[in-house]
């Protein structure tokens, strides 16, 4: 099967390549077209998923598909996108029909769920790698950035943390658990559902947002960063799963929410006049600290005593001390 067949079989093939809302022109030509409404913006996020760094060199393809598109999903819900189109570029080293049916069935899946459309992409050979760009809209001066955060206003999160990092050391083989623990939290890694909603019901409303992909202190980093402002986070107000505490014990939990990857949650910074408004629509919405007056992410115990750990997340070239 040549690059043409391939294209022609399994990716313009794709229920979610058929077009839809916002794509003028699809899979085919040189672009794509978009069409965005007057008084919209674009908003474009891209992500490179390596086999051996972000995924297991062996792993199912169905559940590859569907989770990689699902991270990147997860970029426009952190900035109250309305999802609208991806283009897919993938490396591999052969072709294998069966591998790129269950691949493409999977990705096809995560984008019906997130409502985007397959409309260009680029296939090559070489060691396996998936490279998703994502294109979603947002009314002119409405996206949630990471640098609005301003003192008194509270920080929060979109659900559970740490299940992604409990996940992995399942995925790795590394631990075992019993079906009732291990299916929900491979579940979450496979399959993390992008909070797409959540972050469009906050425009307006947050002042800072992103979504948890490399540990909620690293990330919270970036917003503290970017807004200029102190984030203190509440060790005890940290929401955990019943799975995850499991799986691992009370501290392991914990250091697994503050410091884990993969868990695609949006944390984001939110006047406390906002809350009541949020929680009575139903929006998993947990309040995790404050921002303060000041620079970076403190981790505080029950007496506000600071108990930040030195290693934060994880960093592609950082070499660990
Ligand atoms: P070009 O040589 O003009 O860059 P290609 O030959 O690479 O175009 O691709 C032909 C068409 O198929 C283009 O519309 C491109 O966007 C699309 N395409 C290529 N690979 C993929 C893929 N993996 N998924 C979706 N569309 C793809
Ligand atoms: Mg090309």
């Amino acid at each position: 099967m040549g690059e043409f067949e391939l294209i022609r079989n399994y990716f313009a093939a794709a229920p979610c390549a058929q077009g839809g809302e916002g794509v003028a022109l699809g899979i085919g030509d040189d672009c794509a077209l978009l069409a965005l409404p007057p008084g919209e913006q674009l908003a474009i996020s891209t992500d490179t998923l390596v086999a051996g760094v972000h995924f297991p060199d062996v792993c199912d393809p169905f559940l590859l598909g569907q989770r990689a598109l699902a991270v990147s999903a997860s970029d426009l819900a952190a900035m109250g996108a309305r999802p609208v189109a991806f283009t897919l570029a993938l490396t591999l080293s052969q072709v294998d029909a069966e591998w790129l049916k269950a691949f493409t069935q999977g990705l096809n899946r995560m984008a019906q769920e997130c409502s985007l459309r397959l409309v260009g992409g680029d296939t090559t050979r070489g060691p396996l790698s998936l490279t998703l760009t994502v294109f979603g809209a947002v009314p002119a001066g409405q996206a949630l950035t990471r640098s609005g955060a301003r003192e008194g206003d509270l920080l929060c999160v979109g659900g559970a943390l740490g299940d992604g990092a409990g996940a992995l050391s399942l995925v790795l083989n590394q631990r075992i658990a019993e079906p009732s623990v291990a299916e929900p939290l491979l579940a979450r890694y496979w399959s993390p559902q992008p909070q797409l909603a959540l972050g469009q019901a906050l425009r307006g409303k947050a002042t800072a947002a992103l979504d948890i992909s490399d540990g909620l202190l690293a990330d919270c980093g970036h917003i503290a960063q970017a807004s200029g402002v102190r984030l203190v986070v509440e060790h005890e107000r940290l929401p955990l799963s019943e799975p995850l505490l499991k799986l691992l014990d009370l501290p392991s939990a914990r250091q697994a929410a503050v410091s884990g990857g993969d868990d695609y949650v949006l944390a984001f910074t939110l006047p406390p006049e906002h809350l009541a408004g949020l929680l009575d629509t139903g929006w998993p919405v947990q309040v995790i600290g404050r921002v303060a007056h000041g620079s970076g992410v403190a981790l505080v115990d029950a007496d506000g005593q600071d108990i930040t750990p030195s290693s934060r997340g994880y960093q592609h070239f950082r070499s660990e001390p």
